[in-house]
C-alpha cells in the first residue's frame, strides 16, 4: 500500500472514531448520571479529530513545512490561550452570553470559509474549468447560514448580557420583512449559481446579516431559551456547511450532530414553554397581540425574616425548593445543598422542582445543584412535581421569578401566557427569596408575590439561606 493511501486510511479511521465518540458524548449528556462521562467522550473525540486534521494539513504538498507549522500552530496557540483565559475567568452566570458569543464565531468561520472557497472557485473559473453549480450552492448556503448565525448570536449575546433590553423589537410588518429577506436571498442564489459573481454573494451576505439580527431582536425575553438552543443548532448547520465547502467529512458529521440535536432541543424547549416552534423561529410570530401587564395593581406584599422561615421549616413535613436564575447569581447552591442536608437530617422531606427554562441555559439549575452535590433523586422536573404542590407545606422559591409566575397560567394578555410554570402557589406557604420587587427576565410583574400564602425574604439568596441555616 502506498504511503498517501495508508495515511488517508488512518485519517478516515480517526474521523470515524471521533464521530462515534461525539455520538456517545451526546448520549451521555442526556442524563445527569452520565453527563461527566459524556463530556469526557466529547473531549477525547475532539482531541482525535484535531490530531487527524493537523495530520491532513501536514500531508498537503501545497505548503512549505515551516509555513504549515506557522499556519496551524500559531492560530491554535493564540486562540487556545484566549479560550483558556476566558474559560477560567467566566462566572457561571456569564456562561449563556459566552456560549452565544462562541456561536457567533462559528457563524463568522462559515462566512470566511465560504468567501475563501468562492475565491478558489473563481480561480478555477479563470483557468477555464467553469463554475460548478453544486459547489456554488454550497458556498451560498454556507455563507447565508453563517451570516444569520453571526449577527443572531451577537444580538443574543447583547440581550443575555443585558447590554441591550430583552424586550422584543416590534417593527411594523416585521414578518413581511423576514419573508422578503428569504425571497430576495432565493433570487440571489439563482443569480449566483448562474454567474458565480461577487455581487449576488455580497448582496446576500448583507441581507443575511440583517435577517439574523432582526430575527433575534424581535424575540422577547421569555422566548430566549428557544433562541439560544436554535442558534446552537444554526451554528451546527454552519459548521456542516463549512464541512461541505472544505470537503471535510468529520466537520459535516459533527455539524449535523450539533445542528440536529440543537433543533431537537429547541423543539423540547418550545413544548416546555407551550410555544409553536415555527412562530418562535419566525421572530416571535403572534407576540404583537400580547400586551405587557406591568401596571396592574396586585395589592400589598408581605415580608418575612430568616428566623421566621427557619421556624416554619422546623414544623414542616414536606419542603420543595424551586431555584431560578437568582440562585446562580448569588451562587447560593452550596448553602442550599447544606440547608437541604440539615432539613433531611431532621426527617423533613426535601425535593427540588426544576423548570425546563430556569436560569439562562438549558439544564442550568441541574448543573449548579450537581456541583453542590445535591442527590439526583430528589431533583425533579416540573411535570413530576407540579401535582405535589397542594400537599407541600413550604416552597422555597430561591431566585426564581418567571418560572413560578401564575400570570402565565391565569392572564391571557401576559407575554408569558400559556407557558407552563411551577404551580408553587398551591402549597401551604411560599417563601420568595429575592432582593427587590423587580420583574423577572421576561419583564413582567409576578402576582405570586402578593398572594396571601406568599412572603418575601429580601436580600441576597446566599446570605439569606445562610441566615436560615444559622437560625435552625
Ligand atoms: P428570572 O430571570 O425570571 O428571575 C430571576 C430572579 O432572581 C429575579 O427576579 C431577581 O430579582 C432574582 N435575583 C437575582 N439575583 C439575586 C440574588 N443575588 N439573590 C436573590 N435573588 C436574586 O428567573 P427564572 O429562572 O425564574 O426564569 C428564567 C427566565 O430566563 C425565563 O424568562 C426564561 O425564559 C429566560 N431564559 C432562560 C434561558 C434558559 O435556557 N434557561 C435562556 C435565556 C433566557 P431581584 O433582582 O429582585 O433580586
Amino acid at each position: 500500500m502506498s504511503a498517501p493511501v495508508m495515511s488517508s486510511g488512518i485519517v478516515a479511521v480517526a474521523y470515524i472514531v471521533a464521530a462515534l465518540l461525539f455520538v456517545l458524548s451526546l448520549a451521555g449528556l442526556s442524563k445527569h448520571e452520565t453527563a461527566k462521562t459524556g463530556n469526557t467522550y466529547g473531549m477525547v473525540g475532539m482531541a482525535v479529530a484535531l490530531v487527524a486534521t493537523i495530520w491532513v494539513v501536514f500531508q498537503n504538498p501545497g505548503y512549505a513545512p515551516g509555513w504549515q507549522a506557522a499556519l496551524v500552530f500559531l492560530p491554535m496557540i493564540v486562540g487556545g490561550a484566549i479560550g483558556v483565559w476566558r474559560a477560567l475567568r467566566v462566572e457561571m452566570t456569564g456562561m449563556p452570553q459566552l456560549i452565544a458569543m462562541l456561536h457567533s464565531f462559528v457563524g463568522l468561520a462559515a462566512v470566511l470559509v465560504g468567501y475563501n472557497t468562492w475565491l478558489l472557485a473563481e480561480n478555477l473559473a479563470a483557468a477555464g474549468t467553469g463554475h460548478d453549480a453544486v459547489h456554488l450552492t454550497e458556498v451560498f448556503l454556507g455563507v447565508f447560514i453563517g451570516a444569520v448565525t453571526l449577527t443572531g448570536s451577537i444580538v443574543a449575546y447583547l440581550k443575555l448580557s443585558a447590554r441591550i433590553p430583552s424586550k422584543p423589537l416590534m417593527l411594523p410588518a416585521r414578518h413581511v420583512m423576514n419573508l422578503f429577506a428569504l425571497l430576495v436571498s432565493a433570487g440571489l442564489l439563482v443569480w449566483f449559481v448562474l454567474t458565480g459573481g461577487a455581487v449576488p454573494l455580497l448582496l446576500m451576505t448583507a441581507v443575511a446579516l440583517a435577517f439574523g439580527w432582526h430575527l433575534v431582536a424581535s424575540i422577547g425575553g421569555g422566548d430566549m431559551p428557544v433562541v439560544v438552543s436554535m442558534l446552537n443548532s444554526y451554528s451546527g448547520w454552519a459548521a456542516a456547511a463549512a464541512g461541505f465547502m472544505l470537503g471535510n467529512d468529520l466537520l459535516i458529521v459533527t455539524g449535523a450532530l450539533v445542528g440536529s440535536s440543537g433543533a431537537y432541543l429547541s423543539y423540547i424547549m418550545c413544548q416546555a414553554m407551550n410555544r409553536s416552534f415555527v412562530s418562535v423561529i419566525a421572530g416571535g410570530f403572534g407576540s404583537g397581540a400580547i400586551a405587557a401587564s406591568d401596571d396592574t395593581d396586585y395589592g400589598e406584599h408581605r415580608e418575612t425574616t430568616a428566623v421566621d422561615v427557619a421556624d416554619l421549616l422546623k414544623d414542616a413535613g414536606t419542603v420543595v425548593i424551586t431555584p431560578g436564575y437568582g440562585m446562580a447569581v448569588a451562587q447560593a447552591q452550596y448553602p442550599v445543598a447544606d440547608l437541604t442536608h440539615k432539613l433531611r437530617e431532621r426527617g423533613i422531606e426535601v425535593r427540588f422542582g426544576i423548570h425546563p427554562v430556569a436560569g439562562r441555559l438549558p439544564g442550568h439549575m441541574n448543573v449548579l445543584l450537581a456541583e453542590a452535590k445535591v442527590p439526583y433523586d430528589i431533583v425533579l422536573e416540573m411535570d413530576e412535581i407540579n401535582e405535589d404542590f397542594p400537599s407541600t407545606d413550604v416552597v422555597l422559591v430561591i431566585g426564581a421569578n418567571d418560572t413560578v409566575n401564575p400570570a402565565a397560567a391565569e392572564d391571557p394578555t401576559s407575554p408569558i401566557a400559556g407557558m407552563p410554570v411551577l404551580e408553587v402557589w398551591n402549597a401551604k406557604d411560599v417563601i420568595v427569596f429575592k432582593r427587590s420587587m423587580a420583574a423577572g427576565y421576561a419583564g413582567v410583574q409576578n402576582p405570586l408575590f402578593f398572594r396571601d400564602n406568599s412572603s418575601m425574604l429580601f436580600g441576597d439568596a446566599k446570605e439569606r439561606v445562610e441566615d436560615i441555616i444559622k437560625a435552625l
